[in-house]
Parts: structure tokens; C-alpha cells; sequence
């Protein structure tokens, strides 16, 4: 479990780490709490020959109103986001979902920009270097098997990061900077449903901050999520709703799921459902079974994909209940 020797470096600005990243390339990782890259990097699931190392860079970890969005900075700490005044008053389920990461620890020293960034997981290339090497090379160490899906022409290893559904659901940008500038896109864009590279982040770019739109009337939110260990552990899969308006009707209503496919899923109603009527049994029927739907996602030795679906359906229904349903 002895780490290979790497170069370390320490950037002071945004700038400096982007141009940092564009140089090292391939060779290089960034790091953040380091609470995921360490273990894959203990367990030789990634091996970067630098690390560029966010923690000095300044100005990354505030969380602050900027006109009527919250901005949340990609090294504020997980528990910094759950304990902030501004996220509980605006956007309590997203100081929900930062509690579900892990642990105490974790959230102590776990960055927002590194759980959004998460690497997918993959239940056969996560065992360590001995098990991989008891069988051909999957498309994570450069074969052309995947051993989540058996058959598929692609990696199916699943993303697993708890805040990204609740960022989905309350509709976020993120603001990305790369050498030559900065772009910023709403979150369901940056991530890509891909086991070998699930975000859109270019050459020299990273994941600067995340921005919170303003609450809308009547805004309201749950994530929930079902895990094998209660104590600790990733989502077998995680839900996050949010709805605005009145019980009688709705504004606006948004569900996203973690933990079934590469990328996270967003479920929006379909756009001619009968918003009027509220939140009533027959729409939550029709939400649960589109999500069930849309969930495509893969089996392997601990969970089923029949299995997490079912467990999809179920979360769904308990958070629309929850917010204010049959
Ligand atoms: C035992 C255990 C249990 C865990 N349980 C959970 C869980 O239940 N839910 C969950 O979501 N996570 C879980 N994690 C994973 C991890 O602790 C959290 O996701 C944490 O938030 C990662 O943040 P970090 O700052 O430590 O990221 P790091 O480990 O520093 O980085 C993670 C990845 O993100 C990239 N990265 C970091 N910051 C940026 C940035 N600003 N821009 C671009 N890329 C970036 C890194 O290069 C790396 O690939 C668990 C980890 C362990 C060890």
C-alpha cells in the first residue's frame, strides 16, 4: 500500500494550477482533499507521475451571495457546505447530501470540487493490483473488456458522488477555468456518461466553483439514499428532488439520480403533465416508473441491476411523499 514517488506541486492562482495541468498533461492529477485520489492512487488504480496540489490556491473555498446566486468555491470543505448558514437558508438539500459523503472525516477534509469531479467505481478494477492482474485488462488499464457489463464496447464504471444529484436537481452551473479562460455551463452538460471520462473538462481545465441559482416560491428539497453500510459508504443509489410551488400546485420539480450509470441522471415530468393538480398519486406513479425507466444501469457481484432499479423506484416515490405527496 506504499505510494509511488510523484512530483508535488503547489500553484497560488487558478492560473498557475491550469497552466500546471495543460504542461504536466496525462502525467498529472489534481488534488483537492485527496480522500479519493489517495486510495486509488494506495490501491494503483491511478498512478499520476504529479500531483498539483489546490489547497494554496487562493480565493477557491468561500461560499458567498454574488447578486442572487450562491456561489460555492470547489475547495470549501464538505462540511463547510453543510454547515454554512447561506446553503441551510437557500439550499438545505444540498447541506443533506454533503452529510450522506462518507463520514466525518471525510466531509472534514472532502472538497464539493472533488466529489463533484469523483472517479467512477468499478467493483472488479477497485480491488487492487493482484486481482486485475488474475485476468485480462479492462478498459481502465487499457484492455478492451469491461467486467461491469459483460459484452459492452465501453467502460461501465459507475459514478458514485453524493452532492452532484442534489447540484442537478437545484438546477447549478459550475464555472470551469482553463489557460485560456473560463467557461460556465449548467451541471447536467459538464458530466459525460462515460466510465473512462465522465466530465467534460478539457486539457488544462478544472472545476473552479459551483453556482446556486436563486430559490424559487415554495422551494423544496430531499435527498435520500441507500447505502450497505449506514455508517459509511458510497449511494447503491442516491435520489434528490426538488419542488417548488404549492402543494396545490407545482412550479417546478426536478429529481436526479447517483450511483446507477457513468454519469449522473437527471428525471424531469414530462412537459405537458397536469402541474395544476399538485403532487398528486397518479403523477408520483408516473415519475417513479420513468425513473425506473431510465435507469440503465449494471449488475455486479454485490447489487443486481434489476435490484437497483426496483431500489431507484422506491427512493423516488419516499422523496416525492416526502415532499409533500399522497
Ligand atoms: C471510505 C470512503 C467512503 C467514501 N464515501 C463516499 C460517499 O458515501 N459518497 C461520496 O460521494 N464520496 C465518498 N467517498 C469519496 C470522497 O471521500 C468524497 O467524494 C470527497 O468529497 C472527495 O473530495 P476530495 O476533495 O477529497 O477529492 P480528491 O480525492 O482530492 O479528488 C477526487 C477527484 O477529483 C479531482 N478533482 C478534485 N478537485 C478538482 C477540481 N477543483 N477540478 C477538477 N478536478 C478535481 C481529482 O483529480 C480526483 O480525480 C468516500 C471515500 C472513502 C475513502
Amino acid at each position: 500500500m506504499r505510494l509511488k514517488k510523484f512530483e508535488h506541486f503547489e500553484p497560488r492562482t487558478l492560473s498557475e494550477a491550469c497552466r500546471l495541468l495543460k504542461e504536466q498533461g496525462d502525467k498529472a492529477a489534481l488534488i483537492a482533499g485527496g480522500t479519493d485520489l489517495v486510495v486509488r492512487m494506495k490501491y494503483g488504480v491511478t498512478q499520476p507521475q504529479c500531483l498539483i496540489n489546490l489547497k494554496k490556491v487562493e480565493g477557491l473555498g468561500s461560499i458567498a451571495l454574488v447578486g442572487e446566486n450562491l456561489h460555492v468555491g470547489a475547495l470549501a470543505t464538505l462540511t463547510q457546505v453543510r454547515c454554512s448558514d447561506l446553503v441551510l437558508e437557500r439550499c438545505p438539500m444540498l447541506a443533506e447530501a454533503a452529510l450522506a459523503v462518507g463520514a466525518a472525516q471525510l466531509q472534514n477534509m472532502g472538497t464539493i470540487g472533488g466529489n463533484i469531479c469523483l472517479e467512477p467505481r468499478c467493483w472488479y478494477f477497485q480491488q487492487g493490483r493482484s486481482w486485475r492482474q488474475a485476468r485480462p485488462d479492462c478498459f481502465k488499464n487499457g484492455g478492451s473488456v469491461c467486467y461491469m457489463a459483460k459484452g459492452s464496447r465501453r467502460c461501465h464504471a459507475l459514478y458514485c458522488g453524493d452532492t452532484a444529484a442534489a447540484l442537478l436537481a437545484l438546477g447549478a452551473k459550475v464555472r470551469l477555468v482553463n489557460p485560456g479562460g473560463e467557461r460556465i455551463v449548467p451541471i447536467e452538460e459538464f458530466f459525460v456518461d462515460d466510465g473512462m471520462r465522465h466530465t467534460d473538462l478539457q486539457p488544462g481545465e478544472l472545476l473552479a466553483e459551483v453556482i446556486l441559482p436563486a430559490p424559487l416560491p415554495g422551494q423544496r428539497g430531499t435527498y435520500l439514499k441507500y447505502r450497505k453500510r449506514g455508517a459509511l459508504d458510497f449511494p447503491i443509489a442516491g435520489v434528490a428532488a426538488v419542488m417548488s410551488g404549492t402543494t396545490a400546485a407545482i412550479a417546478r420539480l426536478r429529481i436526479a439520480i447517483t450511483g446507477v450509470g457513468s454519469s449522473p441522471l437527471v428525471v424531469a415530468p414530462p412537459p405537458d403533465y397536469p402541474s395544476e393538480a399538485g403532487l398528486t398519486p397518479a403523477l408520483i406513479d408516473l415519475l417513479v416508473e420513468m425513473a425506473r425507466k431510465q435507469t440503465r444501469t449494471v449488475s455486479h457481484m454485490e447489487v443486481s441491476a434489476s435490484y437497483r432499479k426496483e431500489l431507484v423506484g422506491v427512493l423516488v416515490r419516499d422523496a416525492l411523499e416526502k415532499l409533500g405527496g399522497a
